[in-house]
């Protein structure tokens, strides 16, 4: 990058870096997760700031000796204030926000594009903030290359039967039938395991408008959220007795 740049980004994650400055963790477009300092941000009224999930195009400042970004402005694309107002919201948010910390790869445009409209939909007070969640995860697991189809078994490609429940193979992270079952406590029932092959092939807006009773919503985001922390190889920070 050059010494002053200009990304579009959403904040991830921010922390106290002594009295007076914080640290931002950015997702940006074009160059994936990477963390801006952002000085005397809790001392003075007229230092930039930005807030977490604030999407906006970040002006920068880099300076190569110490190899270090740190912020000159902001220009806001959304706030998403709503969000950081909701105690849900911020619940779901931050998994989303934990689980991409965890996904880094070398192109991350289209975790960002799912990031963005997730935060959006979460402003949203007519649409299910656990929907939201359910289908953010399912296609983050996409991303990382592990969900094919929902028809037949990926270890040993069997096809399922109509009202099969699917297990879970450690070995590769997916779904599978019984035969291959490897993790018995996390179970998908034949009418989710419907719901998430039919809404996979649907824009990520026409998903959310799909109509789910409370019980299955409960169960798919316990299952999502189960195979994302197996992913990650440990439990979300984020949760507490949010998993409930
Ligand atoms: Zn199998």
């Amino acid at each position: 990058m050059d010494r002053n740049t200009c990304e579009q980004a959403i904040v991830l994650k921010t922390r106290k870096d002594g009295d007076s400055n914080r640290n931002l963790t950015l997702l940006s477009v074009d160059n994936g997760i990477y963390e801006i300092r952002a000085f005397r941000f809790r001392t003075s009224k007229t230092a930039p700031k930005a807030y977490l999930f604030q999407e906006g195009m970040f002006y920068l400042y880099n300076n190569p000796v110490k190899k270090q970004y740190s912020l000159k402005d902001v220009s806001l694309i959304s706030s998403h204030d709503s969000i950081r107002e909701d105690y849900e919201a911020i619940i779901v948010a931050s998994l989303m926000s934990e689980f991409i910390l965890c996904s880094a790869n070398d192109d991350m445009s289209n975790i960002y594009r799912l990031l963005a409209t997730s935060l959006d939909l979460l402003e949203d007070s007519t649409i299910e903030k656990d929907i939201v969640l359910i289908q953010f995860f399912l296609r983050m697991i996409r991303e990382h290359g592990l969900i094919e189809n929902f028809s037949n078994c990926p270890v040993c490609n069997k096809k399922y039967s109509r009202d099969e429940i699917l297990h879970f193979s450690q070995t590769i992270n997916v779904p599978c039938c019984s035969d291959c079952e490897q993790l018995p406590n996390i179970i998908l029932q034949a009418k989710a395991r419907k719901y998430l092959s039919y809404s996979l092939n649907m824009s990520f807006e026409d998903s959310i408008l799909i109509k789910l009773n409370d019980t299955t919503i409960k169960r798919i985001k316990h299952y999502m959220l189960a195979w994302a922390s197996i992913i990650m190889g440990h439990q979300f920070k984020s949760i507490g007795s949010q998993i409930n």
